[in-house]
């Protein structure tokens, strides 16, 4: 009886290991199968690094965005939009990690854990993006060949709209250089508006405002004094106005550094901090597999006068052009973001989604006192006719940076039922917020109504 007890005790460890093993093996098949099998080197999917299968990326009109036939890819016959969709869509050689065609292949191919990348017509599946083509050569024109990015995205939907990274290159005709990369295609892999970090300058005061709406009670009451600028503990912050007395919602609207420096030092770095965590600083998001990088920011041990310059977001803020784009839609959607995306049918079926939420950037009420006041700015400093029959809401940024112009930013979302696009705009080194990037924006929205 001993013996057989032993024997069975073995047996049963016996089962509990092979089970144990085979429930590892099958979840890090579901798991990892799709990357496996999907390694360039697999030569049954892959010639150079070319799907064998036939499958075509297009964008949500059906346009040709990138068809893979026999080994080779064919993008669309427009430069323009080759050239403004490369980071959205991919290419080749899989360094642009942000492309569909290098984060998402294991779709192009029909790949399932049951069966893997199996097709009985050498045909994949293919893909529509959210994105409009016509829109992104349009941002590509607007940006006329300037370093930065461009991003618009239906606050209400999350469908991405238009999503262009400069420099960028013809897929056609991609440059040949060495390990030494020329200044004109540095990060030229990279896609800047999910992975680029910029000095934000003044669209950071939508997040200094938000703290301050919050925790000032009397902030639409108070007016403060710019003489040019001001001084914070005996160091001088200069504002690119002279506003005398100014109060909250003009100071916004003029951007007024001189205001917006006291402010931060009335919030304190911590309240200063907390809200920029709030409005995602700190945060990674992912959009279809791929991650951005996070808006950083760090106050701690901070002193008065670099108070002030953080809450003007110079100092050491960095911040993330999507990160911007997504608090941009926050505040016209009541402070909760709806999660972008940008493939919205793979296979045969439509992918089924229901509205994801990223988590909320602001508060509701406080979003509507923000919505109000960026169309403030427009009605009150920037002008509505600077942006003809557009309900724009926005702000600027003139982002001051170590070497050479500044960086120009704006930011926002059109209040409109039909079209409820928010944008991000970031020129490098373009010099004003509201001429260079506001113009842009202007373009790249224009154009978006229009389709
Ligand atoms: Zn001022």
């Amino acid at each position: 009886m001993k013996r057989i007890g032993m024997r069975t005790k073995f047996m049963l460890i016996f089962i509990a290991l092979f089970t144990i093993c085979a429930v590892i093996l099958v979840s890090s098949v579901f798991k990892n199968g799709a990357s496996w099998s999907m390694h360039p080197a697999n030569q049954d999917l892959f010639t150079d690094g070319v799907l064998k299968y036939e499958s075509e990326i297009s964008d949500r009109h059906g346009a040709l965005l990138l068809k893979t036939s026999g080994g080779a890819l064919i993008y669309n016959d427009s430069e323009a939009i080759r050239r403004s969709t490369l980071h959205a869509v991919g290419e080749a050689s899989g360094n642009i990690v942000s492309g569909v065609y290098t984060s998402n292949r294991s779709r192009l191919t029909g790949y399932n854990p049951v069966f893997g990348a199996f097709s009985l017509n050498g045909r994949g599946s293919d893909m529509t993006l959210t994105l409009d083509a016509g829109l992104c050569a349009s941002a590509y024109g607007a940006l006329d060949g300037r370093k930065g990015t461009i991003g618009v995205y239906n606050y209400k939907t999350g469908e991405i709209l238009c999503m262009i990274s400069s420099p960028n290159y013809d897929p056609n005709d991609p440059p040949a250089f060495g390990d030494e990369i020329p200044p004109e295609y540095e990060g030229i892999y990279l896609n800047r508006l999910l992975t680029g970090l910029y000095a934000p300058g003044s669209v950071f005061k939508i997040i200094t405002s938000m703290a301050a709406i919050e925790t000032i009670p009397d902030i639409y009451e108070r007016t403060f004094l710019c003489e040019g600028g001001t001084y914070i503990d005996g160091e001088w912050i200069a504002c690119m106005g002279n506003h005398g007395n100014i109060g909250f919602e003009s100071a916004f609207s003029h951007s007024c550094n001189a205001a917006y420096a006291v402010i931060a030092n009335e919030l304190g770095s911590e309240t200063l901090e907390q809200y920029a965590k709030k409005a995602g600083f700190g945060e990674t998001f992912e959009v279809n597999g791929v991650k951005t990088s996070a808006s950083r920011i760090d106050l701690e041990g901070i002193s008065n006068a670099n108070l002030g310059w953080a809450g003007i977001g110079q100092f050491t803020d960095l911040a993330n052009p999507y990160n911007f784009m997504l608090l941009a839609g926050a505040v016209a959607n009541g402070g909760q973001p709806v999660k972008p995306y940008l493939i919205s049918k793979s296979g045969l079926m439509p992918e089924i989604r229901l509205n994801k939420h990223e988590k909320r950037l602001a508060d509701e009420d406080t979003a509507e006192a923000l919505k109000a006041m960026m169309r403030n700015n427009v009605i009150e400093y920037y002008g509505d006719g600077t942006f003809e029959g557009l309900h724009m809401c926005a702000k600027t940024g003139t982002a001051e940076v170590d070497d050479g112009e500044p960086h120009a930013w704006f930011t926002g979302f059109l209040d409109d039922e039909t079209h409820p696009y928010a944008f991000v705009v970031v020129v490098e080194h373009g010099g004003s917020g509201l001429s260079v990037a506001g113009s842009v924006a202007n373009t790249v929205m224009q154009a978006a109504v229009g389709v």
